[in-house]
């Protein structure tokens, strides 16, 4: 008998999945000190020892040296097996989803981009220009050929071609998340004399306007800042930060917000 068609498909994501968010493993730690994600292989950050391939295996590897470095024995961190389990779920979720249609493609990238982001805000308090400008211009062209959900389009633009259609959605998700903090931001700096937010912040946001439209993208700011709100309250709570200097992480929950959208919806 055949292998299903089906369940090779999905399989095929999942592994897909774990060896890309090893990848993203590296540029996670890499991208915010201005590394190559290229070169050198990988070393532990403890001992610099290079780490040989048997030991560079993802999920396995972590659980078989005990999440610690065979040289030194300094702690691996969680966030190693955390990601690449996470992008293996989110590629099934996928594969599962949109099966073979080309947005499958898209979505995979866009998860891939905000799971990188949450951790790199969360570990470094960094959103990477390599990250968000990058991605967003990487987000315009996949515009181009898959369309840009949203339904405003349909007021200002009705009956135009598909390809004017997504741009305008893309544009103005852009436009309505980003713009409105970046105005904030603006106008805290010059009355405060001093940065409130950051412009990673703003950069972050239009990268998830051009992926998701406005519709979609207003969802994700709201799943993102409710979930801030309670999480980062109740973590000033329990571990007795000082509220009024502790930063919170507020890119890497837009990121949850972003990263669930195309997964809860069909997009
Ligand atoms: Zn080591």
């Amino acid at each position: 008998m055949l292998p299903d068609l089906e369940a090779l498909y999905i399989s095929a994501a999942v592994i897909l999945g774990v060896l890309f968010g090893s990848f993203l493993n590296v540029c996670i730690y890499r991208v915010p000190r201005d590394l190559s994600v290229v070169a050198p292989r990988s070393f532990c950050p403890g001992c610099a020892a290079s780490i040989r391939w048997f030991d560079n295996v993802p999920l396995l590897s972590y659980a078989f040296l005990k999440g610690r470095c065979r040289y030194c024995g300094e702690r691996i961190a969680l966030r190693y097996p955390i990601v690449e389990l996470t992008m293996a779920i989110m590629f099934g979720l996928i594969a599962l989803e949109y099966r073979w249609d080309a947005r499958a493609l898209k979505w995979a990238f866009f998860e891939g981009l905000v799971v990188a982001l949450l951790w790199t805000d969360l570990e470094d308090r960094i959103l990477p220009d390599e990250l968000t400008l990058g991605g967003l211009l990487a987000g315009l062209v996949f515009a181009v050929f898959i369309r840009t959900p949203g339904q405003l389009n349909e007021i200002v633009l009705p009956g135009s071609r598909m390809l004017w259609q997504s741009l305008f959605n893309a544009g103005l998700g852009a436009i309505v998340l980003a713009g409105p903090i970046w105005l904030l931001g603006a106008i805290y700096a010059r009355v405060r004399k001093r940065e409130g937010l950051g412009l990673g912040d703003v950069k972050l946001l239009a990268l998830i306007g051009v992926f998701l439209g406005p519709e979609n993208g207003l969802l994700a700011l709201l799943i993102g800042t409710l979930s801030g709100s309670v999480v980062g309250l109740a973590y000033i709570w329990l571990a007795r930060k000082n509220a009024s200097t502790y930063e919170l992480p507020f890119g890497s929950f837009l990121c949850v917000g972003a990263a669930l959208v195309p997964l809860i919806k069909r997009l």
